[in-house]
């Protein structure tokens, strides 16, 4: 590839640093797990952002920059700032793309994009997740090491059931099934403005989940897929006619300079 796509990884970092046995998967945090699958790929640019630094580290000028923002967030969702959430929306809607993970579904800035609930079913057995590949020509389902039968497993997670309160999404990658019978949309792919949305189920702290070959492999993709493109500035501008226009009927008047209504009736 070309110039590496400029990739921020964002996690609120509360789990790993609180709990030992959620240390000792992830050590460093969940974030720098993900930053060394985009970076040894050799097209990613990374750079990690976390809930207790200035703006949760997501600084406007760092923001303009980012192509692609991963979010992983679960207990402090209520913590990150309306203004952060806002000035992440506004650079979603201008082209940047945005990969929300597992509990993230629950985020201020998910809610905010989707303008749904994102409320789900869960349970924390360490069960089976068998999750189907639908759209395998999609780009975020390229090169995954799936068996002959399209899907791959997950042999420990939490499990998310249906319904999941969100608008229909535009594409829909990936389908889980849960030992325990559940079924959940697990990889959906939405558009708002000139930004690309991938959400992607898979991702408890308490599991070794974002070690998995696969599961690297989809997030690289989703990085390849959502990645800025374009940036188009939010303006609503009062537009002169291209070509020639007549004068418009006196009796029409412009709204809000309407001075006497009963002139129009
Ligand atoms: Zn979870």
């Amino acid at each position: 590839m070309g110039t590496p796509i400029r990739a921020v990884i964002w996690n609120e970092f509360i789990h790993e640093q609180e709990h030992e046995a959620i240390r000792k998967i992830y050590p460093k945090g969940i974030h720098q797990v993900i930053a060394e699958a985009l970076e040894k790929t050799g097209n990613f640019s990374v750079s990690t952002a976390t809930l207790d630094q200035p703006e949760h580290g997501l600084s406007k000028e760092l923001l303009e920059n980012t192509q692609v923002l991963y979010w992983w967030g679960h207990i402090a969702h209520d913590k990150v700032q309306n203004e952060i959430v806002e000035r992440v929306k506004q650079r979603v809607l201008e082209g940047m793309g945005l990969v929300v993970l597992h509990s993230g579904h629950y985020s201020k800035i998910f809610r905010s994009l989707m303008g749904t609930t994102c409320s789900l079913k869960w349970r924390e057995a360490a069960e089976k997740e068998r999750i189907w590949v639908i759209e395998p020509s999609h780009p975020i389902a390229q090169d995954l090491p799936v068996n002959e039968g399209g899907y791959f497993e997950i042999p420990h997670e939490e499990m998310y059931g249906e319904r999941f309160e969100i608008p229909v999404p535009d594409e829909l990658v990936f389908v889980s099934w849960f030992q325990g019978g559940e079924v959940f949309r697990s990889g959906c792919c939405w558009n708002r403005g000139a930004g690309r949305i991938f959400y992607f189920r898979p991702g408890h702290e308490s599991y070794p989940t974002y070690y998995n070959t696969a599961v690297q492999k989809i997030l690289v993709n989703a990085g390849y897929w959502a990645a800025e493109r374009v940036k188009i500035q939010d303006r609503c501008p009062n537009s002169p006619a291209l070509e020639p226009l007549p004068e418009p009927p006196a009796e029409f008047g412009q709204a809000g300079i309407v001075q006497n209504l009963e002139d129009i009736q």
